[in-house]
């Protein structure tokens, strides 16, 4: 047996039995609070100590920070990345190399439909209506996959963006009625920076060619220096969210956005429940 699955089986205990809606989301009234300043390693031991093998991590692989914390607690966890079809090489390259160097089982979730049969037959989406490609390509495939999961981590930080100020640490999904855990929630970009330096983290080459944000490749585009890091997700556009953080393929657009101050919507947001969920 190898030593990936050897820490698997170990990862693999005894919270094998799924939970009730009701169990799950009083268990994140009970915890929320408590977390809510806790380090991200504690806040993935608790996850992992609480659901076992029915909490998984997601990466859209801009970066392997999230993935490579959660192997060190939790060596064999499930990292699941939904490949679109439309993505940059580098961030297919991303995935591999994490898959290859770190002890994580990687799931790679794929649409339905190919990229060719869905432009067959309905053309380019992405550019006639983006909602609907990524409901199809993005927010489904992580649905089916989060099926058989009763949690799950994302790298979602709330200095990312501001329609993300309020990301609770420990939040609950109500459209999908599961626990959703965002460990680096309060990390800010240096942090990130910081972590990926003194572990030798893996990371997508296009951050470093003007790309802090990685989408789908027509989607994404290069950003200047000093910009928003996300404004060139989906540019010229209404459209900030994939669907799968905001709560529907429709939400998430840039008009919609709260203008809460940064601070004070952090320090003010104790109630942990989120409206959708997230990944891109
Ligand atoms: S980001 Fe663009 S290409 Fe990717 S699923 Fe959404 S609309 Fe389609």
């Amino acid at each position: 047996m190898s030593a990936v699955a050897a820490a698997a089986r170990v990862y693999r205990g005894s919270h094998t039995e799924g939970r009730s809606r009701a169990e799950l989301r009083e268990l994140v009234q009970h915890v929320g609070a408590e977390l809510e300043l806790a380090p991200a390693e504690h806040i993935v031991e608790w996850a992992v100590a609480t659901f076992g093998e029915r909490f998984c991590v997601t990466s859209s692989m801009g970066d392997a920070v999230l993935a490579h914390l959660a192997s060190r607690v939790a060596p064999g966890i499930d990292v699941v990345f939904v490949d679109t079809g439309y993505h940059f090489a580098e961030t297919i390259g991303t995935r591999d190399a994490v898959e290859a160097t770190l002890p994580v089982r990687m799931l790679t979730i794929t649409p339905v439909e190919s990229v060719a049969s869905q432009e067959a037959r309905l053309g380019d989406l992405w550019r006639t209506d983006p909602d609907r490609c990524c409901a199809l390509r993005k927010v489904e495939p992580l649905e089916r996959a989060l099926a058989s999961y009763d949690a799950w981590a994302t790298g979602l930080r709330r200095a990312e963006t501001r329609s993300r100020v309020i990301a609770p640490v420990v939040g609950w999904d109500e459209e999908r009625g599961k626990v959703k855990v965002s460990p680096l929630a309060r990390w800010s970009d240096a942090e990130v920076e910081a972590y990926a330096a003194r572990h030798g983290v893996l990371v997508n080459p296009l951050v470093h060619d003007g790309y802090p944000s990685i989408g789908c490749a027509p989607c994404t585009r290069r950003v200047e220096p000093g910009d928003d890091p996300r404004s060139g997700r989906w540019a010229g556009l209404a459209k900030t969210e994939c669907g799968i953080h905001a709560g529907g393929a429709s939400a998430g657009r840039r008009t919609a956005v709260s203008p809460v101050p940064l601070d004070s919507a952090v320090e003010t947001s104790p109630v942990p429940v989120v409206e959708g969920s997230p990944l891109s």
